[in-house]
């Protein structure tokens, strides 16, 4: 049997490009999508993300705006931030970058976001609306993921689907998501945590196995039915002094013993990875045509 590779650097560009065109309609009209992004201290990862969503926002026509402020930030400062930027027309979604400093109660903050801007759907309003199954901003990663399925044609109905993980923006929501009775939906869903008994067992019943856990390569071709989708969420770091920085990404799969069984395999870097700017890129613009239509 051929594994299939699902492809997600392609994937986001095309959706990408199918945003540029929505947004140039936007701008016909005078509207221009605006997202900003506020990042407090100095983490190299989370600079590094803010940095490279910000310049798929310019890359497909997004205004973005991003704020920086020093670690010793106070609650007090941004939350007067978010208020600024929750009253400001000409952005669309607010994303504050986590994780924030110890001395800031991160959901105090995203509990401010206003939820009509709220572009990670991570306030509780929309997570409840996910929940009611109702239309919301979803989590850009397990959006992403559905997005994938949707794209490869891989209908989730009916199907079991295995959740490694149960973290609030992958492991629950995209398991929630896939429960729904709604299109690309429809599944059976188990969870699986650190807690689980025979992970083994469980994860060879799934026709999707979505490993989000983080720990490189921990599922192996022994966990996986002939023939399954493989969805690979974990961005861990290996040692390899070959590689310029030292070390290399792998996944939460042993991606080359389980892709000989998969019949579709995301791989990392290049599956999920990419699809969860083109969900944030998706609901900014989604967020700016609500706008549209309410000044309409
Ligand atoms: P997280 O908050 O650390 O959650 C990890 C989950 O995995 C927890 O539910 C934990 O169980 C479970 N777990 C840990 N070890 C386990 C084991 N041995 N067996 C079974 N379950 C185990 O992680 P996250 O934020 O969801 O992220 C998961 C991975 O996805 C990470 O590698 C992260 O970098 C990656 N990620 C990628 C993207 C992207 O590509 N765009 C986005 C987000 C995250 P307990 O609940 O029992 O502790």
């Amino acid at each position: 049997m051929e594994t299939i590779l699902i492809d997600g650097k392609k994937i986001s560009e095309e959706i990408k490009q199918e945003l540029q065109q929505k947004i140039l309609r936007l701008k016909d009209q005078g509207i221009i999508p605006g997202l900003a992004a506020v990042l407090v201290g100095e983490n190299p990862a989370s600079q590094t993300y803010v940095r490279s969503k910000a310049k798929a926002c310019e890359n497909v026509g997004i205004y973005s705006e991003v704020i920086r402020k020093p670690a010793e930030t106070t609650q007090t400062e941004l939350m007067e931030i978010v208020r600024e930027l929750n009253i400001r027309s000409d952005i669309d979604g607010i994303l504050v970058q986590l994780p924030l400093p110890g001395h800031i109660d991160e959901s105090a903050v995203t509990l401010l976001i206003d939820p009509a801007k709220d572009v990670d759907g991570f306030h509780p309003y929309n997570v409840g609306m996910m929940l009611l199954g109702r239309p919301t901003f979803l989590p850009c990663t397990p959006a992403g993921i559905i997005e994938l399925l949707r794209r490869y044609r891989i209908d989730p109905a009916g199907k079991e689907v295995v959740v490694l993980g149960r973290s609030n923006i992958v492991g629950k929501p995209v398991g929630i998501m896939l429960m729904q009775k709604a299109e690309m939906a429809n599944a059976t869903v188990t969870f699986c945590h650190s807690r689980t008994s025979d992970l083994g067992h469980i994860c060879r019943r799934a026709d999707i196995l979505i490993a989000a856990i983080g720990k490189a390569r921990f599922v192996k071709a022994d966990m996986v039915k002939e023939g399954a989708v493989i969805i690979d969420v974990g961005v861990n770091r290996v040692e390899d002094k070959t590689a310029k920085k030292g070390y290399r990404l792998a996944g939460d799969v042993d991606f080359e013993p389980c892709r000989q069984k998969a019949s579709y395999i995301s791989p990392v870097p290049g599956g999920v990875g990419p699809m969860t700017i083109a969900m944030l890129l998706t609901n900014t613009v989604n967020a700016s045509e609500k706008r549209t239509s309410r000044n309409n």
